[in-house]
């Protein structure tokens, strides 16, 4: 299996329970382990400022599906939830489940870039996965940890603790 992490974002719909949900989604989905999932977290919206906060977990996956099937399986789980993908880029959403790691492979195609593009910028992805795996090392960027530690942390707080599933 590939140990992978999933970054997850909701700010419409009821946020919170949009993020607890597809925790327990994913740790559905076919031919995967749910193995940690970090704490909810509540962050200040990227993008267009005129949307409400969002609520941020990221989830530690372990998968056999190839990258492209698990994120046509994720993609499955933001229609679910009711993702219309239109309007302008960032703007508010009830899920989205972007694929941040998919072991240490690097690859870049419109359908998907990985590591995810974001990872080492983004507080509120940093926040999260530092939480469950800080000294992970994100192909190309360095140690979780490091990177954290370079991202304003101003806008981010915890919310909850959410819990480990046993990997
Ligand atoms: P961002 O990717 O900057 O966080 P976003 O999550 O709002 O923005 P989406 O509308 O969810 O963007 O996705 C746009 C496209 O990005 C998707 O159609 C998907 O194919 C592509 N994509 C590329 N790499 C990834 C990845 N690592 N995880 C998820 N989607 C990806
Ligand atoms: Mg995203
Ligand atoms: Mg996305």
């Amino acid at each position: 299996m590939i140990r992978c992490y999933v970054g997850l974002g909701s700010n419409l719909a009821g946020p919170r329970r949009q993020v607890a949900q597809a925790l327990q989604e994913l740790g559905r989905m076919r031919d995967c382990r749910l193995a940690v999932t970090s704490s909810l977290y509540l962050s200040q919206p990227m993008g267009p400022q005129d949307q409400p906060e969002y609520v941020n977990a990221v989830a530690a996956l372990d998968s056999l599906l190839p990258p492209l099937a698990l994120l046509a399986e994720l993609q499955a789980i933001e229609r679910a939830h009711g993702r219309v993908r239109e309007g302008e880029r960032w703007g508010p959403r009830t899920l989205d489940l972007d694929l941040l790691l998919y072991g240490d492979l690097v690859m870049e195609s419109e359908a998907l870039t990985l590591p995810h593009p974001g990872i080492g910028e983004r507080e509120f992805v940093l926040h999260p996965l530092a939480e469950i795996a800080p000294e992970l090392e994100v192909p190309g960027l360095g140690r979780v940890r490091d990177l954290l530690s370079r991202v304003d942390d101003r806008g981010i707080r915890r919310l909850e603790e959410t819990g480990d599933h046993g990997g």
